[in-house]
């Protein structure tokens, strides 16, 4: 499987997280993903909850959207790895954790729904 993140992607995430910062943000990917993946907008989840080392949303809520291929949250802790949580509660096929101090793609990791780290490659388009 190889994932595809937009570049224009990865900076909004990484601004969007610098400017909530310490709170922590949480955005559904959307995209395409069959045999590849390829992430190319965020979707803000309804209801989304932001706190202190906090953020969740009501599954249930969320429009029936096939598109949806994961989700994206923010680290303020600056821990790159998925939390017991994020392991036990994965949202479509992938996670992407954006660690503080969210400076470049480097502070970006994605993970399958086993928390195996996943390799991704960055296009412009
Ligand atoms: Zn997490």
């Amino acid at each position: 499987m190889k994932i595809r993140v937009r570049k224009e992607l990865i900076d909004g995430v990484l601004a969007y997280s610098r400017e909530m910062h310490p709170r922590e943000i949480i955005l559904l990917l959307g995209g395409k993903a069959g045999n590849d993946v390829e992430v190319n907008r965020v979707v803000v989840p309804p209801k989304a909850i932001h706190g202190l080392g906090f953020s969740g949303f009501q599954q249930y809520m969320l429009p029936f959207d096939l598109s949806i291929v994961g989700a994206v949250h923010s680290h303020p802790s600056g821990s790159s790895s998925p939390s017991v949580h994020d392991l036990n509660h994965p949202y479509g096929k992938i996670t992407m954790i954006v660690a503080y101090p969210y400076r470049s793609v480097d502070d970006i990791t994605i993970f399958g729904k086993r928390g195996q780290m996943l390799p991704f490659e960055v296009v412009v388009q």
